[in-house]
């Protein structure tokens, strides 16, 4: 059989695999003996080294090599429930091996007997290794090597697919096609793609895991930038429409009710340069919070509705898309521009004249959310687009706008800094700029991460801020009293706050499952005062502005992450008053207070990007979704730096040695890009 066909025959046809099993191997992605290959541990345990019982930490699993020094006791609990136990000892110490309901240790477990025992230990009470598998040192079948640890679902046990994996394995052909030319492997010395499989999921030794692992990460962030990277050659190429600087800006800019910072005008200066040339941009602006992103745009806007074009902005909800039109559109109009805003829940009738005005050309600025995607949107000269928060828009959400026009100018703006290596490696296919410095008079919140016991004081002093005219917000992370245990339920606890704790105040709620309507009314509310306390899910999170608004309680923070609780704790000191963050951390782990330190300690966005980075790795710092490109399978972004710089160096060498990957040894890179981003990015 050819190996193609054996790699992407259904997993069906593996030995011991049924329908049921199938079915559940489906439901993880894994459809082909090829995507079983794919299908990478999640982690391995190191059952090779053999640990002294005095060596043996608190809560690592080990083995041990030792002797059975008493008799297996029995105690049994309750009806179908006994607990079997025997003591241990290897000369540096005893320890106690607990087991349940394993009747066959009788006659195993026998005083002298001696095993290599492989199980977690507890130091508390005493010591103890809990339910470990034991084997004989001269069989040695499930220790003394290093075992993967997959990624399971439903029926599926690490068994099931180490069992699958061996069976694959045993009928594979010896030569795999391998997607990364030879030259390259030898050049950055990877280990070929057979090899390559099988050390990734029976790995010899550490060093062969090592290499193995490494290879497949080269791999991944190679073929990635290869097409973004190749994606921003051929857009190069094309044929954009060039913007002049109008004239009239200087007078727009002096129009502001404020000057703009350094860091403003070089942004925007970068953004000018970009829109003269007769390729279109295709930029990333990052701006911490409050670092006045929306004024930059509203220049670049500016320049091309002046002259003669359109522009849209884009916004990721209803709430902020509004707040963006109010500021902007009186600003315009005194310059005789029209701007519309355009959004789901605006009635038909008032959306259609508002699409007539863009599409006649009468309008020149649209701001708008998703709607802008839909069809009945027609621009009549659509030049420049430019997306707020990014990372809540997909690559090709961002295309189907951009459809809209002839090769716009492309402008993305995203809150969340990411460390600058980074940016250029994930948005490989945009230039970045960043907007560093906050406006002057900036004031630092004051950041608090409290536990429990400080509710009453914490409540006190809401009232106290209430009491002197200001506002709050109390930000819980769900939305519905189901979804996950022993959370506090916006729902619930809003009732309860609204009732018991804060009688006298006007207390609302916001969360995401409401009507836009809803949400922008109640938002509507709380911006003209007429709430005290706003108690929300993180759908407040983006952008809203509410100047009297002081202070920010997050209840469980620790299940935010730190850029997103920055964001929120960018919902107040807006205004010139003096404003507090309040994390309550319901968490006692060393993990989670470290983060609230994080916190407390800095308000600057790109620090704690980076620490959110460090903390929880770029899984979850990105989000699959978050940045429209496909997922990362075994790379890592933060901890797999030195490679992805070899895969920058590899990609963009490559390109410049055939940029159209004409040549017959790249061939398999053409394949494999054009895989990756079918569903992403539509190669013409
Ligand atoms: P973000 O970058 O978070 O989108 P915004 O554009 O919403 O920030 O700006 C935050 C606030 O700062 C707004 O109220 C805006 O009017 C104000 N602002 C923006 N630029 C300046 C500046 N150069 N000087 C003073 N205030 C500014
Ligand atoms: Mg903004």
């Amino acid at each position: 059989m050819e190996h193609q066909d054996f790699l992407s025959s259904d997993i069906r046809f593996i030995k011991g695999v049924g329908e049921r099993r199938a079915s559940a191997f489906y439901s993880l992605g894994v459809h082909t003996k090829g995507d079983l290959l794919s299908h990478f541990p999640r982690a391995y345990e190191d059952r090779t080294k053999i640990k002294k019982i005095i060596e043996c930490l608190h809560d690592e699993t080990v083995c041990i090599r030792a002797t059975v020094s008493s008799p297996l006791r029995k105690n049994m609990i309750r009806r179908n429930m006994t607990i079997y136990s025997a003591r241990l000892s290897d000369g540096t110490g005893t320890i106690e091996a607990v087991w349940f309901n394993m009747r066959f240790l009788d006659n195993q477990i026998k005083p002298g007997a001696e095993f290599i025992f492989y199980g977690k230990i507890q130091t508390t009470p005493k010591k103890r290794i809990q339910t470990p598998i034991f084997e004989r040192p001269d069989v040695q079948k499930q220790t003394g090597k290093i075992v993967p640890v997959y990624p399971l679902s439903s029926i599926l046990t690490q068994k099931i697919i180490s069992d699958s994996m061996r069976a694959v394995f045993s009928d594979l052909p010896g030569e795999l096609s391998d997607p990364l030319p030879e030259y390259i492997r030898k050049q950055y010395d990877l280990m070929d793609i057979y090899d390559a499989y099988k050390q990734i999921h029976f790995p010899e030794s550490a060093t062969a895991l090592e290499q193995a692992r490494r290879r497949f990460v080269f791999e991944e962030f190679f073929f990635l930038q290869t097409a973004l990277f190749r994606l921003k050659g051929r857009r190069e190429k094309l044929n954009g429409e060039p913007i002049e600087i109008h004239p009239e800006l200087k007078n727009f800019v002096g129009s502001l009710p404020f000057a703009l910072t350094n860091a403003q005008k070089r942004v925007l200066t970068e953004i000018l340069t970009d829109m003269k040339k007769d390729t279109p941009m295709n930029r990333l602006v990052q701006g911490d919070v409050g670092s006045g992103k929306t004024a930059v745009a509203a220049c670049a806007m500016f320049s091309c509705a002046k002259s003669g074009m359109q522009a849209a902005f884009m916004i990721p909800t209803e709430i902020l898309a509004a707040q963006h039109f109010e500021s902007i559109a009186p600003l315009f109009s005194a310059f005789g521009i029209k701007t519309e805003l355009i959004t789901g829940s605006m009635s038909a009738g008032a959306r259609r004249k508002a699409q007539e005005r863009i599409a006649s050309g009468e309008s020149s600025v649209c701001i708008g959310t998703h709607a802008l995607f839909s069809e009945q949107m027609e621009f009549q000269h659509l030049n420049l687009v430019i997306t707020d928060e990014q990372h809540r828009f997909g690559v090709n959400q961002r295309k189907q706008l951009g459809d809209k026009g002839t090769n716009p100018h492309t402008l993305v703006m995203t809150a969340t800094p990411i460390p600058r290596t980074l940016a250029l490696a994930v948005y490989g296919d945009l230039d970045v700029s960043a907007i560093d410095e906050l406006p002057p008079g900036r004031q630092i919140i004051d950041t608090y991460p409290v536990g429990e016991d400080m509710r009453k004081r914490i409540y006190a002093f809401i009232r106290k801020e209430v009491n002197a005219g200001h506002q709050a917000y109390i930000v819980c992370p769900l939305v519905e009293d189901s979804e996950v245990l022993d959370l506090k339920s916006v729902t619930n606890y809003a009732e309860q706050l609204k009732n018991d704790v804060f009688p006298d105040l006007s207390v609302a709620f916001l969360h995401g499952k409401m009507k836009a309507a809803e949400k922008d009314e109640i938002m509507r509310q709380f911006a003209e005062k007429g709430i005290d306390i706003l108690v929300a899910t993180s759908v407040i999170e983006v952008g809203v502005n509410v100047p009297n608004a002081t202070v920010m309680v997050v209840e469980n923070a620790e299940r935010f992450g730190l850029s997103q609780l920055h964001q929120l704790r960018g919902r107040v000191g807006r205004g010139k008053d003096k404003s507090y963050c309040i994390l309550f951390n319901q968490s006692q782990q060393d993990y989670a207070k470290e983060r609230m330190e994080v916190m407390r300690r800095t308000n600057d966005g790109f620090i704690i990007a980076e620490k959110d980075l460090e903390l929880r790795g770029p899984g979850e710092f990105f989000g699959t979704r978050q940045h429209g490109l496909p997922p990362l399978k075994i790379a890592n972004l933060y901890s797999d730096t030195d490679v992805l710089a070899q895969t920058t160096a590899a990609a963009r060498a490559l390109l410049v040695d055939d940029p159209l990957l004409k040549k017959p040894e790249n061939s398999k890179i053409l394949e494999k890009i054009q895989q990756i981003f079918q569903k992403n990015i539509t190669f013409s």
